[in-house]
């Protein structure tokens, strides 16, 4: 993927405010920062989403958030974090190589919790929607024997 921006910070090609790095994984400050220290943790491989990572990168992905979201805490003193990923261009995602947002939080920093991005309650019950998500597993098991 020889455009991707996030794919030249990873391999040095470009710039980047680079505050940790390990074999398959690589963080960074966001370059239109929402608050003091908004990181960016990425996958060095190119991948869009979390269904393509291999299980064991999504593991350390996850680990070095948390090492991250230390480092943060111990440097920025925030009060909380939102932590979050957009998944395809109608939850907002622009580059599309994998990056979890790690947004240290503010008492009265004017946000909202992760759940005010989108207001579209479902018009069926949850115990169907439950239901529904129940029944596609088994028909997924069945088509994996
Ligand atoms: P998305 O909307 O894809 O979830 O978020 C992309 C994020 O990457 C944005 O917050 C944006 O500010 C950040 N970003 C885009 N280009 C660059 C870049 O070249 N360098 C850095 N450090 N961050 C970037
Ligand atoms: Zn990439």
């Amino acid at each position: 993927m020889e455009e991707c921006i996030f794919c030249k910070i990873a391999q040095d090609k470009i710039d980047s405010e680079k505050i940790y790095e390990n074999e398959n994984t690589v963080s960074f400050l966001d370059i239109n920062p929402r608050a003091p220290g908004h990181s960016l943790v990425i996958p060095k491989k190119h991948v869009k989403n979390l269904i393509n990572l291999d299980d064991e990168i999504v593991s350390e992905l996850f680990k070095v958030t948390k090492k991250v979201e230390k480092l943060l805490k111990s440097s920025i003193e925030p009060d909380a974090f939102t932590i979050g990923i957009n998944e395809g261009e109608e939850a907002g995602q622009e580059i599309s190589h994998l990056h979890v947002n790690i947004i240290p939080r503010f008492k009265r920093d004017g946000g909202g919790p992760v759940q005010s991005v989108v207001k579209n309650p479902p018009k069926k019950e949850i115990s169907k929607i439950g239901k529904m998500i129940r029944e596609s597993l088994k028909i997924n098991k069945t088509h994996s024997k």
